[in-house]
């Protein structure tokens, strides 16, 4: 048997009425003559925020998850909330793209090790590594799972530090029932072909309930300009096509039964695995607190397992193999000592779940099962 870690072409073709219906859309989209920043990019910016109950205008759709999170940050910046050499705390194990906005800016990244259980940000280590110069946390929902504390972060708050949300892998997850990305002062969302819900295309969005910061956003999208040819900021290039905001839009109906079909894969795993030799990830006592953009196992024989894996057929992917800071270009980056960060990027290893069937996940379960160890 061979289980593919991921079909790009089997989301689409597994859901035969939607990819009609993107096609329906994507061919009037085309007629219509309007390309960037039209009425699709409108209605997604609508559906998005009353989804997640946010006030009318707190989105806007740009043209992809780091935009998103730079558009944020230079916001920030520019509203004179956020200076250059500002402290903005980062779980160290993280992608890439929560680093690059805040350096790009002149902010300081300051890395904080990760809960080994969650493997997403430790609060309490969050709060014990701030300082007077610390202005921001980046809070990332990592692997799909809600990573929140409301009362670490109602005391940061308190402390006038901003919460911003990388919510790029974990569009639909809840934290005491409200959706990730609506928890923090602003978040970024990822559209990429691989996330939960993906565009044909790149494509993101920013959210927030401050009118101020989201003009902000919506200004620096479109070179800085409030209105046409008036430009109030030095801004960038990042509008969102009609084309990824009408396929968006439809599969944004998709997302409470894609995040179900994902914990039913989760849930699976975690029944049928039994070998000493890999740690399962840890199940949320709220199950609706996880999307499982990744089901991501960990073991001490990383490559021997992988390889056992791949000579049954099945394969695999490693999120991440080399956090940011061991990154050559940030070599020059301060940070104290991250085992825990290293130890994660040496063990995990992400198992297929974006397009398997109830049969593959038996038989990966089995393969993995039969592994010496
Ligand atoms: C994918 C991703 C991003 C960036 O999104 P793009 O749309 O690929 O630019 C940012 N942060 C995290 C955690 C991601 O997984």
């Amino acid at each position: 048997m061979k289980v593919d870690f991921l079909d790009l072409k089997k989301v689409w073709l597994q859901n035969e009425e939607l990819c009609r219906k993107v096609v329906e859309r994507t061919v009037s989209t085309i007629h219509s003559g309007r390309f960037l920043l039209g009425p699709n990019v409108k209605e997604l910016e609508t559906k998005i925020a009353a989804i997640h109950a946010m006030p009318p205008g707190s989105a806007v759709g740009v043209s992809n998850g780091l935009d998103a999170l730079r558009l944020i940050f230079k916001a920030l910046m520019e509203l004179g909330r956020l200076r250059s050499g500002d402290e903005i705390i980062v779980p160290a194990n993280t992608y890439i793209a929560s680093l690059l906005p805040l350096t790009e800016m002149g902010l300081k990244p300051r890395l904080v090790e990760p809960d080994p259980q969650t493997m997403n940000l430790d609060w309490n280590k969050a709060l014990n590594a701030v300082n007077p110069s610390t202005k921001g946390v980046l809070a990332v929902h990592l692997y799909g799972n809600a990573c929140w504390n409301d009362r670490i972060a109602s005391q940061l708050r308190k402390r006038g530090i901003i919460i911003v949300e990388d919510n790029a892998q974990a569009i639909g997850a809840t934290h005491n029932g409200k959706l990730t990305g609506s928890l923090g002062d602003a978040s970024a969302f990822s559209f990429y072909p691989t996330k939960n819900i993906g565009a044909l295309g790149d494509a993101g969005l920013t959210m927030s309930r401050d009118p101020e910061l989201t003009s902000a956003i919506r200004a620096l999208a479109n070179y800085g300009s409030d209105r046409r040819y008036h430009n109030i900021y030095q801004g960038y290039n990042c509008r969102m096509d009609e084309i990824q905001a009408g396929v968006l839009s439809l599969k944004l109906d998709n997302l409470d039964s894609e995040s179900s079909r994902r914990r039913r894969i989760a849930n699976l795993y975690d029944k049928l695995i039994d070998n000493s030799a890999i740690k399962k990830p840890l199940i949320y006592d709220d199950l609706l607190s996880q999307v499982w953009h990744q089901y991501v196992v960990r073991t001490k024989r990383r490559d021997a397992f992988v390889e056992w894996l791949a000579s049954h057929g099945i394969s695999t992917d490693i999120h991440y193999a080399v956090p940011p800071h061991l990154q050559p270009c940030y070599s020059q980056l301060e940070h104290g000592p991250l085992p825990i960060t290293e130890l994660l990027a040496d063990e995990v290893v992400s198992l297929p779940i974006a397009t398997v069937t109830k049969g593959e996940v038996e038989y990966v379960a089995r393969v993995i099962n039969s592994w010496p160890g």
